[in-house]
């Protein structure tokens, strides 16, 4: 209950504040030492976009967010749906080890290839 609570709080700030012109949002550290783009880049804003249904400028900003988007979905259906098999079937698969390693080794990926590509 506390991811859902978490994300519907991120959700609400980054759907009522755009990224681009508030000082408060978050800059990334990597990007201002280096001019290399993180995984992560882009990230808010992408999500701002994403919820004013920009859906074109969200995936120039942050390709990555949509495919963490049915897995963040899927974390929060598992954590708030009352126990039974449906509940255990969304968790075996959002905690399955396999499942994280793809996700991580895909962030990394992207990381890089993000670079390689100037996007
Ligand atoms: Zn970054």
């Amino acid at each position: 209950m506390c991811l859902a609570i978490g994300l519907m709080a991120w959700l609400a700030m980054t759907a009522l504040f755009d990224p681009t012109a508030n000082a408060w949002a978050p800059k990334c550290l990597l990007h201002a030492a280096t001019g290399l783009q993180c995984p992560s880049c882009g990230f808010q804003r992408a999500a701002h976009a994403l919820l004013h249904g920009r859906f074109v400028e969200a995936w120039n900003y942050n390709w990555f967010l949509f495919l963490v988007l049915p897995y963040v979905a899927a974390l929060v259906v598992g954590e708030c749906l009352p126990g039974g098999p449906w509940r255990e079937r969304i968790r075996a698969f959002t905690h399955h080890r396999y499942v994280l390693y793809a996700y991580l080794t895909l962030y990394f990926l992207w990381g890089i290839l993000r670079n390689i590509w100037g996007i």
